[in-house]
């Protein structure tokens, strides 16, 4: 359905609804200062001064008003992305960046591994010509393809966190939140101190819990220093250097996941579904029981899986 929105002033909005006065409707839009419906047309006018008009005929009507009016820009959606006061503005994709994202968090075998990488606004349309985009519409080859183009043209801090670094602290008690929230942390800190003495327009952080949470978890800690800090999840697609980031994380997740594999003497699987089960059951097969400390995130329910099955399979 064909729609137009257009700005007017409150003088203008009353001249419509006289205009419209033998077409408008009695129920109310929440907002909304009246709505109309002339033949083949909705308009609702809202106290924002913005007036929405929807249906075959939208643009002939709003033609009408359009002289001394502005055109509003169409609504970006944000209905998944909830708001708080560390979510981004409109206008963060155009700003200088440092963003971080971590891979690996869902991943039985391999690390977690975070990146905090900085881009600046004058090499956003490079980035975008070199492929930067959300990783999750990018298949493994083309990550890193992406990640050895740009790994040497923006300064970026990887940090990874191995299997047997993060069995130990899962076993003291700490959570996989408050692990990545640490990682964060210093990976945005460490780029930070690269690019001193300049300063990015803001931190943007891919959001894995609520802020209070996430700064609960960095109590206690030097927190990274920035003129601004934003939360946001899907921040892949809110600033192509979370983008970057994710990418870069992701190609250091892959070389230590072929490291692993070699290690193993097979290809050990990605995720954590019943392939990874019947890997982990080969791996005690072949090494024991204590090898997966080095390969696995041992708290994860596929241990007790590999388990029965190792018993099951080769016994
Ligand atoms: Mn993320």
């Amino acid at each position: 359905m064909t729609h137009v929105v257009i700005l007017v002033n409150t003088s203008q909005m009353m001249k419509m609804k006289t205009y419209y006065a033998s077409a408008l409707v009695d129920k109310l839009p929440p907002g909304s200062v009246f709505s109309a419906r002339p033949a083949n047309c909705t308009i609702t006018a809202y106290k924002s001064g913005k007036v929405l008009f929807q249906g075959s005929q939208a643009e002939i009507e709003a033609a009408k008003w359009q002289e001394g009016a502005k055109v509003a820009p169409a609504q970006k959606k944000t209905s998944t992305v909830k708001t708080h006061r560390y979510s981004p503005p409109a206008n963060i994709g155009t700003m200088s960046i440092v963003g971080s994202d971590e891979v690996g968090t869902g991943d039985y075998f391999g690390p977690i591994t975070v990146v905090a990488a900085y881009v600046k606004k004058d090499q956003l349309t490079l980035l975008k010509e070199m492929g930067v985009q959300d990783s999750k519409n990018l298949k493994d080859p083309q990550i890193v393809e992406i990640a050895k183009l740009i790994k040497d043209i923006i300064p970026f801090s990887l940090l990874t966190c191995d299997n047997p670094k993060y069995n130990t602290l899962q076993a003291k008690g700490m959570s996989q939140g408050k692990m990545k929230a640490l990682l964060h942390n210093q990976a945005i800190k460490h780029v930070l101190a690269k690019i001193e003495p300049e300063q990015p327009d803001a931190v943007l952080i891919d959001q894995f819990a609520e802020p209070g949470v996430f700064f609960n978890y960095l109590k206690g800690q030097e927190l990274f220093k920035a003129k601004a800090t934003y939360l946001s999840t899907k921040a892949e697609g809110i600033h192509l250097s979370v983008a970057a980031a994710s990418i870069l994380a992701r190609y250091a997740f892959i070389q230590r996941f072929d490291q692993l594999s070699k290690k193993a003497g097979f290809t050990i699987p990605k995720g954590a579904g019943s392939k990874v089960d019947e890997a982990a059951a080969r791996l005690i097969h072949e090494k024991g029981l204590n090898a997966l400390n080095e390969f696995t995130k041992i708290h994860f329910a596929n241990t007790e899986k590999a388990k029965k099955l190792y018993a099951k399979k080769y016994h």
